[in-house]
C-alpha cells in the first residue's frame, strides 16, 4: 500500500500516532491478502469442480497452483513496490543530508516557513524549528517536508513475505473445504465457507477504516460471489462442451 492511500485513509477516529497506524495499515494490507486468497482460489476451485465434478485430482492441481501462482504474485508485487518506494525515499533524505551540510540557515528557515504554514505564529515557528534543528534536523526536515521517518524504512522482504502468508491463509479455506469428501455437495460447502470468510474480512476491514460495516460487508460478498457465479458458469459450460 503506498504512503498516500494510507495518509488519506486516516481520520478522525483513527490513533494519530504513526507508529499505530502503521500497524494497523500491515494489518489491513494482510486482510486484503487474504481476501485476495479467498476469492480467487474459491473462483478456479469452483470453476474446475463444475467443469468436473468427480476429478478430485483435476480440482486439487487447478486449487493448490491458483494458491502459489497468486501467493507469489502478490509476494513479488509488493516486493517490487516496497523496494521503489524504498529507493525513492532513501534519495529524497539524501538530497535532505545534502542540503543541510551545504545550506543550514535556508534549511532551517524553510522549517520554520513549514510550521508557520501548520498555523504556528512565526515567532513560535522558528523557536519550533531551532529546537528539532539542534536536536535532530535531518529527522524533522524528513517528518515535517517529507513524511518520512529516516530510521524507519518499510523492509520489501517483509512486506513480501506476510503478503505471501496473507494471501495462503485466504487461499486454504476455499482449497481445503473443495476437497473434503462431501462428494456432489463439495461446490456448495466451499462456497458457504468463502461467503464466511468473506463476511470476516470484510468485517475487519471496515472496522480497521472507520467505515459503516454493513455496507462494506455486503460489498465484500457480493464482489466474492460474482466472481464464483462467474466462473461456476463458465465451468459448467466449457463441462458441458467437452465433456
Ligand atoms: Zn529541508
Amino acid at each position: 500500500m503506498s504512503t498516500e492511500t494510507v495518509d488519506s485513509m486516516q481520520h478522525d477516529n483513527e490513533p494519530h500516532d504513526t507508529k499505530i497506524g502503521q500497524k494497523l495499515n500491515w494489518l489491513r494490507a494482510g486482510v486484503l491478502g487474504a481476501n485476495d486468497g479467498i476469492v480467487s482460489t474459491a473462483g478456479v476451485v469452483i470453476g474446475v469442480a463444475a467443469a468436473t465434478p468427480g476429478n478430485v485430482l483435476a480440482i486439487a492441481t487447478a486449487g493448490l497452483a491458483a494458491l502459489v501462482a497468486g501467493a507469489f504474485s502478490m509476494a513479488g508485487g509488493e516486493y517490487v513496490s516496497v523496494s521503489t518506494q524504498r529507493d525513492t525515499e532513501k534519495a529524497l533524505i539524501e538530497k535532505e543530508k545534502r542540503e543541510l551540510a551545504e545550506q543550514p540557515e535556508e534549511e532551517l528557515r524553510e522549517l520554520a516557513g513549514l510550521y508557520e504554514q501548520r498555523g504556528l505564529t512565526p515567532h513560535l515557528a522558528m523557536q519550533v524549528a531551532e529546537e528539532l534543528t539542534a536536536r535532530d534536523a535531518l529527522a524533522a526536515h524528513a517528518e515535517v517536508e517529507l513524511g518520512i521517518d529516516p530510521n524507519e524504512y518499510t523492509s520489501p522482504w517483509i512486506a513480501a513475505v506476510s503478503s505471501f502468508v496473507a494471501f495462503t491463509v485466504g487461499a486454504l479455506i476455499p482449497l481445503i473445504m473443495i476437497l473434503l469428501p462431501l462428494g456432489e455437495h463439495r461446490v456448495w460447502v466451499a462456497a458457504l465457507a468463502v461467503v464466511i470468510g468473506l463476511l470476516l474480512t470484510g468485517w475487519i476491514s471496515a472496522v480497521l477504516g472507520g467505515a459503516p460495516r454493513g455496507r462494506a460487508i455486503m460489498r465484500n460478498v457480493v464482489m466474492g460471489g460474482a466472481t464464483m457465479v462467474a466462473t461456476y458458469g463458465i465451468g459448467l459450460l466449457f463441462g458441458g462442451i467437452v465433456g
